[in-house]
């Protein structure tokens, strides 16, 4: 099979791993070497349904000896397969990143003949790349799991992002869809990754030259609506991976309905709006200061899916609000919906010149059209409604009951 047949099947094949974002190396040109990974050389573009698209996005093989239920290459699957060698994949980058069709690489790989065969060509295929190509690009790996800890250990050193997919929320789930997974198989190496990036933080304050490990740190990738877990399971998890292992994402993929399995539920669609309330519930955990406790309980479980997580937070607690504009700390602000990290900051900023005034806050950046239900500026509530959940919800989305969410997880 020739190269471009393989990248046909390979890159196909690739499209439902959603962690591929490249933030986070800020590593310039070096001298003999090709290419680099700062912000400004690793542009991000997003495909309509929100997907990464700015590295060459491949999976080094198809062929998998596990049989993932949800999954497009499972082993049951008859689907054409393909496999590159590692220096099919190192010529392929080098040739795409000179000729600028791509800003870096994100490799993953189904599970060929075993996890450490696996996690081997993937480490000969970034040791070719840097030592062979001295390409300096972007390169972000997935670890293969059960594979050895000293494969993932070398592969760490020659790239950029490594990420472990946790695949589902619970060890139930994985048992029930993916039962060659293991879930202490998943967490070991997010430990040894977190453990290697803050060894090698600690090393390099002393030894300023000792080489890199994983420097753009490690992400996880979590299939939404496949399992019946509710949303408030889901913020869990994501708080509780973020601590433990310092994660620089988790990202959540809308489970999409390629197969008909009795064990899956029967959507028709990808639950993207679900996906997307969960990214900014995701991000209150990150930047605001929020507790997956607080934005879910087990009365409400599901994201609401007609407002964002924090209006949906804020309806549920307005004795916290109206919020004085002129005297709430920078925290307060960080709660009241319309309100983001650049305009909180920018408030308690302008505070030390004067009085705001409310025809200041749009030009600070305030998104008055949900912000003025739940703020007053000098004593005034500039509402326009009454001060109460049900007439403000009416007033944002035109019905004062919540959606129904989580709603496809009936169809099982
Ligand atoms: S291990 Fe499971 S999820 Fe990964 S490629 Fe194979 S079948 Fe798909």
């Amino acid at each position: 099979m020739d190269t471009l047949k393989k990248l046909a099947i390979l890159s196909a094949a690739a499209k439902y791993d959603v962690s591929c974002s490249s933030s986070g190396s800020d590593r310039g040109k070096r001298k003999g070497m090709v290419g680099n990974a700062t912000l400004s050389g690793i542009c991000h573009s997003w495909s309509e349904d929100g997907r990464c698209i700015s590295l060459l996005k491949i999976l080094m093989t198809n062929v998998c000896s596990y049989d993932c239920a949800f999954c497009v290459n499972r082993r049951s699957n008859d689907v054409p397969r393909a496999t590159f060698t590692p220096e099919e994949i190192a010529e392929l980058t080098i040739g795409f990143y000179r000729r600028n069709y791509i800003e870096g690489l994100f490799l993953s790989s189904a599970v060929h003949t075993s996890p450490d065969y696996t996690m081997e060509k993937l480490l000969a295929t970034v040791r070719q790349l840097r030592q062979v190509h001295r390409y300096n690009g972007y390169i972000h790996l997935k670890a293969i799991p059960g594979a050895d800890e000293r494969l993932i250990q070398a592969a760490g050193q020659f790239v950029d992002r490594m990420s472990v997919n946790i695949e589902l929320p619970s060890a139930e789930s994985l048992q029930l869809l993916a039962p060659q997974k293991q879930r202490e198989h998943i967490l070991q190496p997010m430990a040894q990754i977190n453990h290697g990036i803050t060894a090698n933080r600690e090393e390099r304050r002393t030894f300023r030259r000792a080489p890199r490990f994983v420097p753009a740190g490690q992400s996880t990738q979590l299939i939404v609506g496949a399992t019946t877990e509710d949303d408030r399971r889901i913020c869990q998890l994501a708080e509780g991976l973020y601590r433990r292992f310092q994660l620089k994402r988790v990202y959540y993929s809308a489970y999409v309905p390629v197969v008909d399995n009795p064990k899956l539920p029967a959507l028709t669609a990808p639950p993207l709006k679900r996906e997307h309330r969960l990214y900014q519930a995701d991000w209150l955990l990150r930047f605001y200061g929020f507790g997956a406790d607080e934005l879910l309980d087990p009365a409400q479980p599901y994201l609401d899916l007609d407002v964002d997580p924090k209006t949906g937070w804020a309806l549920r607690n307005l004795h916290f609000f109206p919020l004085e504009i002129n005297q709430a700390d920078y925290a307060q602000l960080l709660r009241v919906p319309g309100i983001g990290v650049q305009s909180a900051r920018r408030i308690v900023a302008a505070r030390r010149m004067g009085t705001i005034h409310f025809e200041h806050l749009q030009r600070i950046g305030v998104v008055l059209r949900r912000a003025r239900y739940f703020i007053t500026c000098q004593g005034r509530y500039y509402g326009q409604a009454a001060f109460d959940a049900m007439a403000i919800r009416r007033k944002l989305v035109g019905t004062s009951t919540p959606a129904a969410a989580g709603e496809q997880l009936s169809l099982f």
